[in-house]
């Protein structure tokens, strides 16, 4: 049984990890590097170790120093969070052959799935469907007869991808060979490996993944869909269950391939089954990620289940807990990923000390986060301080929700992407569910520039409750509303539009 787990990892994830295990009475071993001395993951856990310099290679990223921590620590498991040393299947051997339990899948089934070709291949064997596209790609001059095959728009994709590197669109078959280049020379810069293929670009595309869960005696189950489709530069901003645009016969289809998929590689942990799916519900499997999601919460919200205790007791080797036909997605959960960043100067990282601090409370809330009065955001990880997380009974009542929370969310210190947010939880086409990955281009104007939208304002009875509410709050809160002794109508747009819904 484990006893003690050492989470070799930082940030929101590594208090995450460690407040299952407390639940679990499992005592938690933290890990930390120069830069974390005063990190809220370090305070939290039962231990503590340090790793060494600041920058992850030398530190989150270090096997050795992981390794050694853990035998110092006498932990018997290692949960490895997202991100970091988690799908790297070396690191997961290395913990095999030093008799730590590694809190995750098998280094098989990291390896198989961890290289996009291997997957697609394994995933087309399985009946899955995939993304139309090749095998590995050796030369530009194969590139273009490929591309000219499978006919653009296509995607140059590396093999070793993740974080949205090494991946080009392309619009026209003359820039093929450019991309190729280009995704190349990123994929061995960030991968080390600059295998790359080709596939179809789909259209008006949804990011829509399923969350499995596997143990090691072979039942799987999926624990249905998360909608991933707001995204900037491929990465995901907001999460929701359930999709907006899926149909329970969809559902069903996708569950079962996602299923089918995680058995393919005799899946035991938590994992995700990610597909790209078009306009009419047309769906291909993209690749699979062999750890623990940033968006697991929302998940977590809907079906009642703490993915974390399941990951411990699946690497305990107990047989799951749960039958598919028990599961049922109750309400509706939105996510979204606060960062210290500056969305109106191309949303710059904006590190530094975070001087106040008033977290969101209340019914139907839950803050994932990391940052305290007075903590520094250190420069050299990412910017994410936190993940705002609401559940309410229905769609529109999870929206209104997100909206008070992020309202009521204040941090001084440094710059973030809270207004951001705000917009998109006020944007017409995320309120009606109609988005896709192009939501954030496509709205983009509307996000950053509330001031040129809010005037378009018609509802005069809404527009009549602004006045008057407005009213009262700036009797009421005159400090706040008041700069220099003028008015400011500007904060007062943020209540406008926080009015309409
Ligand atoms: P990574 O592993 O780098 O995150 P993914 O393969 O998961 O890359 O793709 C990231 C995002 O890129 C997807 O969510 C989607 O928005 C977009 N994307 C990837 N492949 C395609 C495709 N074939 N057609 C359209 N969009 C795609």
């Amino acid at each position: 049984m484990i006893k003690k787990v050492l989470v070799a990892n930082r940030g929101e994830i590594a208090v995450r990890v460690m407040r299952s295990c407390r639940e679990m009475g499992i005592i938690s071993v933290a890990v930390y590097s120069e830069a974390d001395r005063r990190a809220m993951h370090v305070r939290y856990a039962d231990e503590a170790y340090f790793i060494g310099p600041s920058p992850s290679s030398e530190s989150y990223l270090n096997t050795d120093k992981i390794i050694h921590a853990a035998k110092k620590s006498g932990a018997d498991a290692i949960h490895p969070g997202y991100g970091f040393l988690s799908e790297n299947a070396a690191f997961a051997g290395r913990c095999l052959e030093e008799g730590i339990v590694f809190i995750g899948p098998s280094p098989e089934a990291i390896r198989s799935m961890g290289d996009k070709i291997t997957s697609r291949r394994l995933m087309t064997e399985a009946g899955i469907p995939v993304v139309p596209g090749t095998e590995k790609i050796n030369s530009e001059k194969l590139a273009l007869e490929k591309a000219r095959e499978i006919g653009c728009p296509v995607m140059v994709k590396a093999s070793a991808g993740g974080g949205g590197k090494g991946m080009r669109l392309v619009k026209n078959e003359k820039d093929i060979v450019g991309a190729v280049r280009s995704a190349r020379s990123e994929a061995r810069e960030a991968f080390g490996d600059d295998s790359i293929y080709i596939e179809k670009y789909i259209e008006s595309p949804h990011h829509i993944e399923f969350q499995v869960l596997g143990d090691q005696h072979g039942n799987i189950i999926h624990l249905f869909e998360r909608e991933c489709s707001v995204q900037r530069r491929h990465q995901k901003i907001v999460e929701e269950t359930p999709s907006p645009v899926m149909t329970q016969k969809v559902r069903e289809e996708m569950g079962s391939f996602a299923v089918a998929a995680a058995r393919a590689v005799n899946y035991a942990g938590a994992g995700t089954v990610e597909f790209i799916v078009d306009d009419h519900l047309n769906y291909y499997f993209l690749e699979m990620n062999t750890r623990l999601q940033v968006e697991h919460p929302i998940t977590e919200r809907v079906v009642g289940v703490d993915l974390v205790k399941q990951q411990i007791r699946i690497a305990n080797g107990e047989t799951l807990d749960i039958r598919q036909d028990e599961l049922l997605q109750f309400g509706h959960a939105i996510e979204c990923r606060i960062y210290a960043e500056d969305p109106e100067q191309n949303f710059m990282p904006s590190p530094g000390v975070i001087r106040h601090i008033t977290e969101p409370l209340g019914l139907g809330v839950r803050h994932d986060g990391y940052v305290y009065e007075g903590y520094e955001i250190p420069l050299f990880y990412d910017p994410m301080m936190s993940k705002l997380i609401v559940w309410a009974g229905t769609r529109k009542e999870a929206i209104a929700r997100l909206r008070r929370a992020l309202y009521s969310y204040k941090i001084t210190g440094v710059k973030t992407n809270i207004r951001f947010l705000e917009r998109i939880m006020e944007c017409p086409d995320f309120v009606n569910g109609q988005y896709n990955t192009h939501f954030v281009d496509k709205n983009i104007d509307f996000l950053l520039f509330p001031e040129k939208h809010d005037e378009k304002i018609e509802d005069v009875a809404i527009i009549a409750a602004f006045i008057d509410y407005a009213t009262k709050i700036k009797k009421r809160e005159d400090k706040i509303f008041s700069k220099n002794g003028k008015s400011n109508w500007k904060d007062c747009g943020r209540r406008i539009s926080f009015m309409r819904y």
